[in-house]
C-alpha cells in the first residue's frame, strides 16, 4: 500500500540521495585544487578515414586522476566544473596541454596532426578565448589549422552577444570549428547557415543503432546530406563495429572515430599508432 511504499521511500532514497550530495560535494572540492595537484591528463583518441583507416586527426580527452575519488571521467566531473566555474581554468589546461602536445608531436616529424580539443559554453562567457588561442598558437608556434575546437550547440543556445566574433576570429586564425554531438541537443538549423563553422561531428546516439534500427539510419542520412550539402566536414563519432564502418562509408561519412579503431590513447600509444596504419592494425 501507499504508506508502506512511503515508509520504502524514506528508507532506500534519503541515504542514497545524502550519499550523492556527499558525492557532489566531494568533487566540487577536489576539483577546485586538481589543476594545482597535475591531478589531470590528456588521452588521445584517432579520427580516421573511414575508407583505409589512415589518422587525420585526434580528439583530446580529459582524465582526472584524483587520490581520493580514484579516477573519474569526464561525464561525472565536466558538468560539476561548468557549474562552479573551474571549467573556465581547467579549459585553459586543456588547450594548452593539447597545443603543447601537438607541438612536440610535430617536432618530432610525426606529419599530421590536428588536435581537436573540447570547449565548453562556459569558455565563450566572458572569456577571450580568440586570444587565448592566439597567444597559445604564437607560444608553441603552430598553425591555426593544427588546432580544432568542439563545442556542442549549448553554445549556440547561451548566445553571449560575443560567440559570434569569436567564432569568426578563430576562423580567421585558420582554427578548425566543429559542432559535437550533433543532434542530440537542440539542432536549430538556421545556426548553420550563420555559423563559419567547417563540420558536424554526428552524435554516437544515432551511430549506435546502424545499420539496423531504422530511424536511426534516417537520422545518419539526414545528418550526412545536410553536411555535404552545407558543405561542411562529417565525423561519426563511435564507431564500434565493422558494420557501422561500412554502413557510414556507403552514406559518405568520410571520417570516423570509436573503439573500432581505438580508444583514447596516451601520447606515446598515439604517436606509435601514427607509425603503424590503421589499416593493418584493425580494419580487416
Ligand atoms: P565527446 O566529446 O562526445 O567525446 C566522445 C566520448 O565518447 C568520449 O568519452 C570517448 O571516450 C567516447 N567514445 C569514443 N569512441 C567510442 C565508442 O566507439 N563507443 C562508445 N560507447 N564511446 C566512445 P569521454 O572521454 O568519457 O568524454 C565524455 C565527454 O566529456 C566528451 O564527449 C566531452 O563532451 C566531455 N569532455 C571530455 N574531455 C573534455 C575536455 O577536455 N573539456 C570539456 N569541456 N569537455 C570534455
Ligand atoms: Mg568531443
Ligand atoms: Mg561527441
Ligand atoms: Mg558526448
Amino acid at each position: 500500500d501507499s504508506k508502506h511504499r512511503a515508509r520504502n521511500g524514506w528508507q532506500m532514497f534519503t541515504p542514497e540521495l545524502a550519499r550523492r550530495q556527499q558525492d557532489r560535494m566531494q568533487i566540487e572540492t577536489q576539483l577546485r585544487r586538481a589543476v594545482d595537484n597535475e591531478e589531470f591528463r590528456l588521452v588521445y583518441q584517432p579520427q580516421v578515414d573511414l575508407r583505409h583507416g589512415r589518422v587525420v586527426a585526434a580528439e583530446a580527452l580529459i582524465r582526472w586522476q584524483n587520490h581520493q575519488l580514484g579516477e573519474l571521467r569526464p561525464d561525472l566531473f565536466i558538468s560539476h566544473a561548468e557549474t562552479t566555474g573551474d571549467i573556465v581554468r581547467i579549459g585553459s589546461w586543456v588547450l594548452r596541454e593539447a597545443c603543447r602536445q601537438v607541438a612536440e608531436w610535430r617536432d618530432q616529424g610525426l606529419g599530421i596532426v590536428r588536435v581537436a580539443v573540447n570547449v565548453s559554453y562556459r569558455q565563450f562567457v566572458g572569456e577571450d578565448l580568440a586570444e587565448k588561442v592566439r597567444s597559445l598558437l604564437i607560444e608553441f608556434d603552430l598553425p591555426g589549422s593544427a588546432l580544432e575546437l568542439e563545442f556542442t550547440e549549448r553554445v549556440l543556445i547561451e548566445d553571449a552577444p560575443a560567440t559570434l566574433r569569436t567564432f569568426a576570429d578563430l576562423r580567421a586564425m585558420g582554427v578548425v570549428l566543429t559542432i559535437d554531438d550533433f543532434g542530440e541537443g537542440y539542432s536549430a538549423l538556421n545556426y548553420l547557415r550563420r555559423l563559419p563553422i567547417h563540420g558536424l561531428k554526428l552524435s554516437q546516439l544515432f551511430t549506435e543503432g546502424v545499420p539496423n534500427n531504422r530511424s536511426d539510419v534516417a537520422v545518419c542520412q539526414a545528418v550526412s546530406a545536410i553536411a555535404r550539402s552545407l558543405g561542411l566536414g562529417l565525423v561519426a563519432e563511435g564507431v564500434e563495429s565493422e558494420a557501422q564502418r561500412q554502413f557510414l562509408l556507403q552514406l559518405g561519412v568520410p571520417v570516423g572515430q570509436g573503439f573500432l579503431f581505438a580508444p583514447g590513447l596516451s601520447p606515446d600509444e598515439f604517436a606509435r599508432r601514427l607509425d603503424t596504419p590503421l589499416e593493418r592494425a584493425s580494419i580487416a
